[in-house]
């Protein structure tokens, strides 16, 4: 359908590389990835490759090859495989590099093996995301989720040569404090306290816990405050780099970083919005998701995703023109699933509508509510707003009532809150009917006329 070039994907990443070499050298990675035979994955292990390439790539390693090994299982002690950890020893000479990217979850054991055999360091799929965050992490909660992260995930790694080739690649390159410097995988908020003991580790990490516990108490507060104006959440969800934060901004003139990188959003951002009939709500920008992102990983960023759980509506980003946007789209529900958010209503919007030759291509039907937008160029979002406003009225309670004229306030919260369908003016007050949120119908239901809730009296 559409070339990479014209996506201008490679563009950025070059760009990134000149200006990472300019300071040092990049680390040069190759890419391991393994397919089994049993694999219940909807994703190809050479698009999961290709995938794993971007993600060194916006880590700064340059990439200087990959290979694939199919096999029943992975293997225990090596994950690969002894042959095939030989052939990277000797690939190794001949292509120079020092880094080792595998495409999933390597034991502590398999990683320490594969360093010891390969002499070169080796890093797995979640390791990489984690050093991903860890650049791109600026609030304060965002820092102290990357680093709690990073620490669990280190911890049972400290003992053997692990340790000892991080810190060789980290001490070699002028790793600066707040972890912009130093070799990928161990730099980030927690890069000083690489050479911490456990037990320093586990003080640390009950220490992060209690932080994000209390951060995660104000965001509560936060969403408390929020809830008592009544506003509706709709959170921006979707695969990583399908135009959240572009979306985001042309909804709200917001200013988000919005870029060609993986992950360049990790901090929730919260906009008020308004639909076309008038009601007002909260839109929110959050990290976006990625396949294999370990359960482990969810639930260190719980506190972000919190946002996407106390949602009333979603609204599902999906790059139209990515060669695999059905599997990023299923990913998606995956994470929805696992945060227990599957259930909610749900808004697709088919992104990137401009790079298609033919815009007949895209089948609505594979997506709930779906409208095709670009919030690049800023074209489908009157459409994409009344979906909205159409999926949250269905999320609303259909009532009818006379509001007294002295209680005009009630009338025009219901105007600003809900969606108005008739309104008279009659002797005893005003007559409305319409929907208003679940959460509001308690203010009127003294008025109650006729209405489908007064069959329920309490
Ligand atoms: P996020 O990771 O989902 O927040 O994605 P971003 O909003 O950061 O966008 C990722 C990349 O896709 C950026 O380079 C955007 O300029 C680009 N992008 C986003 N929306 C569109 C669109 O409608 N059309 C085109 N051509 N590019 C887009
Ligand atoms: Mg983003």
């Amino acid at each position: 359908m559409i070339s990479k070039a014209k996506r201008g994907r490679d563009t950025t990443t070059k760009e990134r590389l000149i200006d990472a070499s300019s300071r040092v050298q990049p680390e040069r990675a190759y890419l391991v990835a393994v397919e089994q035979a049993e694999s219940e994955s909807l994703w190809s292990v050479e698009d999961s490759l290709s995938e794993l390439g971007i993600l060194a790539r916006t880590a700064g390693a340059q990439v200087v090859g990959n290979m694939i090994q199919r096999l029943r299982h992975p293997d225990v002690a090596t994950y690969i495989g002894k042959g095939r950890v030989q052939e990277l020893s000797d690939l190794k000479k001949t292509l120079g590099f020092n880094l080792v990217i595998v495409d999933d979850e390597l034991s502590p054991s398999q990683q320490r093996n594969l360093e010891k055999c390969i002499h070169a360091r080796v890093l797995d799929r979640t390791a990489l995301i984690l050093d991903i965050f860890a650049q791109h992490a600026h609030t304060r909660e965002g820092r102290l989720q990357v680093e709690l992260a990073q620490l669990e995930y280190r911890l049972p790694r400290l003992a053997g040569a692990g340790v000892d080739l991080s810190r060789q690649a980290g001490g070699s390159r002028s790793a600066g404090p707040g972890g912009a410097g130093g070799a990928i995988g161990v730099r980030g908020p927690g890069e000083t306290r690489l050479e911490m003991d456990r037990r320093r580790i586990r003080g640390r990490i009950s220490e992060l816990r209690e932080e994000i516990e209390a951060v995660r108490e104000q965001r509560r507060v936060h969403r408390q405050q929020r809830a008592a104006r009544l506003m509706p959440v709709v959170a921006v969800v979707g695969y990583t780099n399908s135009g959240k934060s572009t979306l985001f901004n042309a909804m709200t003139d917001a200013g988000v970083l919005a870029e060609n990188k993986l992950f360049a959003t990790l901090d929730p951002t919260t906009r008020h919005i308004t639909l076309p009939n008038n009601q007002e709500a909260l839109l929110t920008d959050t990290v976006g998701f990625i396949q294999k992102l370990p359960t482990k990983l969810i639930a260190a960023f719980r506190a972000t995703l919190e946002e996407v759980i106390e949602a009333d509506l979603l609204v599902e980003v999906v790059d139209v023109v990515h060669e695999n946007a059905i599997e990023q789209s299923e990913t998606v529900s995956d994470v929805l699933q696992s945060l227990d958010a599957i259930d909610k209503p749900r808004v697709t919007a088919l992104n990137k509508i401009d790079l298609l030759e033919d815009q007949a291509d895209i089948d609505r039907s594979l997506y709930p509510n779906a409208v095709p937008i670009s919030a690049l160029q800023r074209t489908g979002l009157d459409e994409l707003r009344a979906k909205i406003a159409e999926v949250l009225a269905n999320t609303m309670e259909v009532v009818q009532v006379v509001v007294p004229y002295g209680k005009s306030d009630l009338v025009e919260l219901f105007h600003r809150r809900g969606h108005v369908l008739k309104e008279e003016h009659r002797a005893d007050g005003t007559f409305l009917k319409g929907r208003i949120p679940r959460s509001l119908s308690g203010y009127y239901r003294e008025f109650l006329v006729n209405s489908l809730t007064a069959q329920h009296p309490e």
